[in-house]
């Protein structure tokens, strides 16, 4: 008669090592009390999520804030939903933001640390180690029921209206003897290897979670499956012996995890391995038409990270968003601690809400105004230029062409106590200052300039060619605009537009309107940054050239 032991090694005949060959190989890390070892387990399915990006983002802090690890681990058992070379893509952009793991999966050649493979496919034989030594007691069997087989279960079960499920009674497979198991599996017929549960849907267990408390769920009972017919495990056991041998001391995952919470129960005490500390984090909700959902990979541009960054949001405020869904108080520390990094925030757990984040947009967008506008113009100057590099070759060459021009451009109503907040993203930038490149001021002519219609053409062509012809910008805003008020009584315009709203009658037009044709005649257009500044970058030559233009096409 042959024993659990036979078919042990039946199943895994080159396995020889053990749970405790294994302990001693990775041995519990040397860390100061309380340092956190937290992971980020994607699966490279494809681009990085923003959610994931929340969650690495917390699970990087929470380490780091400690005195901790935060490493990095490819989950990649299910091949058929592996997207190659995207494993690689998400440590790229993770540390785009920031978020630089200290050891783990880096690429498909390469990695750090001493708690490796960090790749799961790479892992296999881990595994079998921890479920040989199930085998042995009784607790995972091999399963050779089929699909079909399956299916006709779960017919029954619902016609019958009995929980569906691989369990108790159902669990045909695992009342076969070893000897029986045995022959089946040299008979060639295929299986794979189920966890033998000993739960009862009955049951309660209680559960803390960092975030949600104490709670109670129903315990395990269902006989899930381990190691699938490819050799490779599911995830709830390659969490178990993952976690377990990489010493993982808070398992920070999205919400969606909580539900199989008692799986992963059991199958530590089962093992006799330690239970990490759990952290269901929140998942990231938009509200649609008054409705909550998750944020979704086909509806929504912003739930892949790659699209903040094309389209030029700076980083840093996205992370500064998500720490504000993170922590509830992230927002009142960052008023109080401007001048600090968002990395010396603390984050904490009791500070998490428990429902989804509702994702907003324009909230990162307004981050980034503030952000963005108290930089120095040369600070700008390089991230976007970084940007632009990728985003927008044209723009790109302009930067690099003259780095002192765009500089100036950018500091227009910068570096002073109440900037201007215009830009949420680099992409907002050329469209607003594109004007200033001859180019494509040539095609903003061709389509034509924003002259009040309410004006008479030759007044205009008169003021413009009094100010061209007496053009001498004077040194500060004030004077300059000084100047312009000077102009009026020849024009019979009023020198303050006090004046000319009271008595409208008296005058042809006043200041403001000055101002607006020099707007309209540098730019094109009834909107721009500050006139002056404008002015004051196209110098003299550029200045009168544009009056010029604008001469010509109003006598056209
Ligand atoms: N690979 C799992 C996922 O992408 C990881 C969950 C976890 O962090 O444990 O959802």
């Amino acid at each position: 008669m042959s024993t659990l032991i036979d078919l042990a090694n039946l199943i895994f005949p080159n396995i020889n090592l053990t749970i405790d060959d294994l302990e001693k190989k990775y041995p519990v890390r040397d860390l100061k009390e309380g340092a956190m070892v937290t992971r980020f387990a994607p699966s490279p399915t494809g681009f990085l999520h923003t959610g994931s990006l929340f969650t690495s983002l917390i699970s990087y802090r929470l380490a780091k804030q400690s005195g901790g690890v935060f490493y990095i681990r490819l989950e990649d058992t299910d091949t058929k939903r592996e997207i190659e070379g995207s494993g690689a893509d998400l440590v790229k952009q993770l540390n785009y933001f920031g978020i630089i793991p200290d050891e783990g999966y880096i690429n498909d050649d390469l990695e750090k640390g001493n708690y490796g493979p960090y790749k799961q496919s790479a892992r296999a034989d881990i595994y079998k180690v921890v479920i040989k030594e199930l085998i042995k007691k009784g607790r995972a069997y091999p399963c050779f029921c089929s699909a079909s087989d399956l299916e006709e279960l779960r017919n029954y079960q619902i016609q019958n209206k009995i929980t569906p499920g691989y369990y108790g009674k159902y669990a045909k497979c695992r009342n076969l003897s070893p000897d029986e198991a045995i022959s089946l599996i040299k008979e060639g017929k295929p299986y794979i290897i189920r966890f033998k549960s000993m739960g009862n849907e009955q049951n309660k267990i209680k559960i803390h979670d960092e975030i949600r408390g104490d709670l109670e769920l129903t315990e395990n009972y269902q006989d899930i499956v381990i190691l699938k017919s490819d050799g490779l495990p599911t995830y709830h056991f390659a969490h178990l012996v993952d976690d377990h041998f990489m010493h993982t001391t808070h398992v920070t995952r999205g919400e969606e995890w909580l539900a199989s919470l008692p799986i992963h129960i059991e199958l530590f005490n089962t093992v006799g391995f330690k239970l990490p500390k759990y952290a269901h984090l929140p998942v990231i909700m938009k509200e649609e038409n008054g409705n909550r959902r998750k944020l979704s990979k086909r509806k929504d541009n912003e739930a892949a990270v790659s699209y903040f960054i094309s389209e030029g949001y700076p980083k840093y405020a996205l992370i500064e968003y998500l720490l504000t869904l993170a922590n509830s108080n992230y927002e009142e520390w960052r008023e109080q601690n401007l001048d600090k990094s968002y990395n010396d925030f603390i984050l904490s757990f009791n500070k998490m809400s428990l429902d989804g984040a509702l994702f907003d947009i324009e909230k990162i967008a307004n981050i980034a105004k503030e952000r963005l506008a108290y930089k120095k113009a040369s600070e700008v100057e390089e991230e976007l230029k970084e940007w632009a590099k990728t985003y927008d070759n044209n723009f790109y060459q302009k930067i690099i062409n003259n780095e002192e021009y765009i500089i100036a451009i950018l500091n227009i109503d910068r570096e002073k106590a109440k900037p201007r907040k215009d830009y949420a993203k680099y992409s907002d930038i050329y469209p607003l200052i594109k004007f200033f490149y001859n180019d494509e001021f040539k095609k903003l002519v061709a389509n034509g300039y924003e002259w009040n219609s309410e004006k008479d053409k030759l007044e205009i062509i008169e003021i413009l060619t009094y100010y061209k012809d007496n053009y001498n910008l004077a040194s500060d805003e004030s004077l300059w605009f000084n100047d312009l008020k000077e102009m009026c009584p020849k024009f019979n315009y009023a020198a303050n537009t006090k004046d000319y709203k009271k008595n409208k009658e008296l005058y042809k037009g006043h200041v403001g309107d000055i101002a607006e044709y020099l707007r309209v005649a540098m730019t094109t257009k009834k909107n721009s940054p500050n006139l002056y500044a404008i002015l004051n970058i196209l110098g003299k030559e550029e200045v009168i050239r544009r009056i010029n233009l604008a001469i010509k096409s109003l006598e056209a």
